[in-house]
């Protein structure tokens, strides 16, 4: 039974006014942000029973949509008979997820980590890239977003979030997106160059066609590893399996997160070329472990996953309805052009820029009145992300258009008023 109660409101806006995060509490409150109880496919239902297709989508989780019917049972059935691992003997779920990643992964990419949480992919990475290389340093991106950990958030590009937690990860370089140039020559002493093939968080930045070809020679030359971050891009995300298949490329090492289990079980991985693992751990099998990761759940939640993706062709749906949705916010753009300054993306990871940041806060907040989520990217606030469900149906990208629509309408209009 769903409580649909405004207590239920109530209740859960006060817990977070006194035991969550008090000043987001305020924000969300201002900004309308109703209370989600229940979800499937595209769609959450708020406490008073309203639909909301999720634009948002967890920022990029839900690739499966909500609640998949065939990973849950994998997971419940998983759950009857053992759900986190004793770690002293051998583990199914997490051998089988394990080889089927390594079957989806370009190339020789072979030997998986699981951990709990797309940073954590990110720390393993980092961590095996020194361990292998015997090298400290790292490359990034400006803009790049990691996570929030202490060597991911030093790889990652926005200030804001580091200058609080100083010092960082010593010996890390960021470099300009998207740019070769002066690549070779930053990467000559480097462990390695972390890198996301599309930059989800940094704005929805797509790079030239060939950037990832050229990391990829630039780390050849150089002895660097190269780390293709697709905790955002990967599993279908953008219209391919992994953005790397882009540039037809295989990096040393990728992490994995976000919609991994399918949207069951926070989940992350890297999994890497055996030559690298070796070279870091052939001697030290404990030297990275984590005790909840791996877990029969998650990896029982990802193996299901991984089959439902390839299974349900949904690589193909996030394709046609990735350019069906980046198509229509072009169109907005010819007709908002005081609002909106461009739409970009690569399959269903689409951004609007907005001509100034401060817009979203009309436009957000009629898409939610309208049922329709969406959300900023992280590190930079004049972009909305559009990243629903890679099951989204043509139908309803037409109505999350719409929302957008009349979000641009209201922004337009009350800048006419000003
Ligand atoms: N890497 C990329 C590319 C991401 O987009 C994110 C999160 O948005 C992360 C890493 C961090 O993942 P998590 O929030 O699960 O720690």
């Amino acid at each position: 039974m769903i409580e649909t109660q405004q207590s239920l409101y109530e209740e859960t806006y006060d817990n977070y006014k006194n035991y969550v995060n008090p000043p987001l509490a305020r924000v969300m409150k201002l900004s309308g942000s109703p209370v989600e109880v229940r979800a499937q496919g595209s769609t959450i239902w708020d406490s008073n029973g309203k639909a909301y297709l999720d634009f948002a989508g967890g920022y990029g989780v839900f690739t499966l949509g909500h609640s998949h019917p065939k990973v849950i049972a994998a997971v419940k059935a998983q759950m009857e008979l053992m759900s986190l691992s004793g770690k002293t003997m051998f583990n199914v779920p997490l051998g089988r997820a394990s080889k089927r990643l390594a079957e989806l992964a370009p190339g020789d990419l072979q030997i998986s980590f699981f951990a709990n949480s797309g940073t954590e992919a990110v720390e393993g990475a980092i961590k095996l890239a020194r361990a292998a290389t015997k090298r400290h340093k790292i490359v990034a991106t400006r803009d790049a977003y990691h996570g929030k950990t202490f060597g991911a958030l030093s790889a990652s590009g926005r200030d804001y979030f580091k200058e609080t937690y100083a010092p960082l990860l010593a010996d890390v370089q960021h470099l300009e997106y998207g740019v070769t140039a002066g690549l070779e020559d930053a990467l000559r002493d480097a462990a390695a160059f972390i890198v996301e093939p599309v930059q989800g968080e940094g704005g929805v930045n797509v790079p030239p066609a060939g950037y990832l070809r050229a990391v990829r020679e630039a780390c050849d030359a150089t002895g660097a590893l190269f780390i293709a971050d697709e905790v955002q891009t990967g599993l279908g995300r953008c219209g391919m399996l992994f953005g790397c298949n882009r540039d037809d490329v295989v990096p040393d090492v990728m992490t994995l997160a976000k919609g991994l289990s399918g949207g069951i079980i926070p989940v992350g991985a890297y999994i890497a070329r055996p030559s690298v693992w070796n070279a870091a751990y052939a001697k030290h099998p404990v030297m990275h472990t984590s005790t909840f990761g791996g877990n029969e759940l998650a990896c029982a939640a990802a193996l299901a996953a991984m089959n439902v993706l390839v299974e349900d062709g949904l690589v193909e749906n996030a394709k046609a309805r990735g350019a069906q949705l980046l198509s229509g916010a072009q169109d907005l753009v010819r007709r908002y052009p005081t609002v909106l300054k461009e739409a970009r993306g690569l399959g269903l990871l689409v951004g609007v820029e907005l001509t100034s940041e401060g817009y979203g806060g009309w436009i957000i907040p009629e898409m939610v009145k309208r049922g329709v989520t969406a959300a900023w990217t992280l590190n930079m606030q004049r972009v909305i992300r559009l990243e629903p469900p890679l099951v989204v149906t043509e139908a309803e990208v037409s109505t999350a258009l719409a929302a957008l629509e009349a979000g641009l309408a209201t922004a337009q209009e009350k800048l006419g008023a000003l």
